[in-house]
């Protein structure tokens, strides 16, 4: 538990920049709609959105009212109340080994997001809790992409497999044959983000998806998205894009230590609440090393934003 309240107070660091402006509009002595009007604007600077800003905004209200609270004190902690069962629906442990054979999770991101960084802290994630790991560097085309995939799995002691300029679906399907083979728990196929050629990403995407479907029948168990927590409302396209495309089953946000930023995940709540999509933030990044990849808590995250 000890490492997870070190974590805490890394977030509680890393959302600063985010909560700062937040916390500020609880300074004052009264409610009124002076507050109002300043905390609609914190809360769209920190990528909340129009629609999760004003969601958020009438759900507060309400409360204040329920609540008979006049101490803007008191309103700072009925947000945080509020932005917690937002983001609720966004709370759900990633799960393995329901089936027969490994679990097959096909990673996806754009460029710089975060993504192999975070396929190598959930590889010893993941080895921490007792599975056995294969990686697949499905992103043939970027010699580098596979190099420093490389260097995650010889840092965690997993076997990856890799094809110099191979076909991406072709080495997805050959991981699953040999995770299975090899009697592992966890296929991890890393995507790629950009490609060299005009080749259209998403139909790239498509294909891996469908032919790792050809290899197992019940895979891939998950499509993750990788998004940089940076990046804002720019994030929250990428989510409805990638979803559009390949029905993802989760999401991991990047970079949200030293982010002004961190608001995008009410926003993603709102979009899937809208949507009628559920899809979990599984992890959130809060650092480059192996050890800054934490399970999301949706409490935690609003009070570590309101801190
Ligand atoms: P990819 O292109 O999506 O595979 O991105 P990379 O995994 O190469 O990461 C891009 C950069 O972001 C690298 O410098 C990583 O160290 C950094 N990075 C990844 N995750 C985090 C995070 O949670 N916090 C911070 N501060 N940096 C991160």
């Amino acid at each position: 538990e000890s490492g997870r309240q070190g974590w805490l107070e890394r977030l509680k660091q890393g959302l600063r920049k985010t909560g700062s402006s937040l916390s500020t509009v609880f300074t004052g002595t009264r409610i009124d709609d002076e507050l109002y009007e300043e905390l609609e604007t914190a809360l769209l600077m920190a990528d909340t959105g129009t629609q999760g800003t004003q969601y958020l905004l009438d759900d507060l209200k309400r409360r204040v009212k329920v609540a008979k609270v006049t101490d803007p004190a008191q309103v700072k902690g009925l947000l945080a109340q509020a932005i917690t069962d937002l983001l609720q629906p966004l709370e759900k442990p990633l799960a393995i080994g329901s089936q027969e054979g490994p679990t097959v999770m096909m990673v996806a991101g754009v460029n710089g997001a975060g993504k192999t960084t975070t396929i190598g802290k959930l590889t010893k994630h993941l080895a921490n809790e007792g599975a056995s790991v294969l990686l697949a560097a499905a992103d043939t085309f970027r010699a580098a992409a596979r190099e420093q995939l490389g260097v995650w799995a010889d840092r965690n002691l997993v076997e990856i497999v890799s094809q110099e300029g191979g076909d991406p679906a072709a080495v997805s399907f050959d991981a699953v044959q040999a995770g299975r083979a090899r009697g592992r728990d966890v296929v991890i196929v890393d995507t790629a983000g950009r490609l060299p050629t005009q080749l259209h990403l998403m139909e790239e995407l498509k294909k891996i998806k469908r032919v790792v479907q050809k290899a197992d029948a019940s895979a891939p168990h998950e499509v993750l998205l990788v998004i940089d927590g940076n990046t804002g409302q720019n994030a929250l396209t990428q989510v409805k894009a990638f979803d559009a495309a390949l029905q993802l089953t989760g999401l991991i946000v990047t970079k949200l230590d030293g982010t002004a930023k961190g608001g995008v995940l009410a926003a993603i709540a709102m979009w899937a609440k809208e949507a009628g999509r559920e899809i979990p933030v599984y992890f959130i990044g809060v650092g480059e090393k192996l050890e800054d990849l934490q399970t999301f808590s949706a409490q935690e995250f609003a009070q570590a934003l309101l801190s």
